[in-house]
């Protein structure tokens, strides 16, 4: 039996700055192979474009017609890197 592991995560558009919160829950112990992502309940405004079992790879769109994938790197600007 594998274990769900259930968490939100926040979706912005980058283009309206719409964002909301999205439910989804994947397999706890699966490692290298299929994680069987799924997004349980998308926020106001947004919907599913292409599933995905991958969170990099499942693209959402946001009502103003962007489409970004719902997990992304978190990208810092040049000499903005965090410091400890
Ligand atoms: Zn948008």
């Amino acid at each position: 039996m594998a274990s769900r592991d259930r968490y939100s995560r926040k979706l912005e558009c980058a283009k309206c700055g719409a964002s909301g919160f999205a439910e989804a829950s994947e397999n706890d112990s699966a490692k290298g192979g299929n994680r069987g992502f799924t997004i349980d309940a998308m926020p106001k405004g947004f919907s599913t474009e292409r599933n995905s079992s991958d969170p990099a790879k499942h693209m959402v769109r946001c009502r103003c017609g962007n489409v970004f994938a719902f997990k992304q790197k978190t990208v810092y600007a040049p000499g903005s890197e965090p410091r400890g």
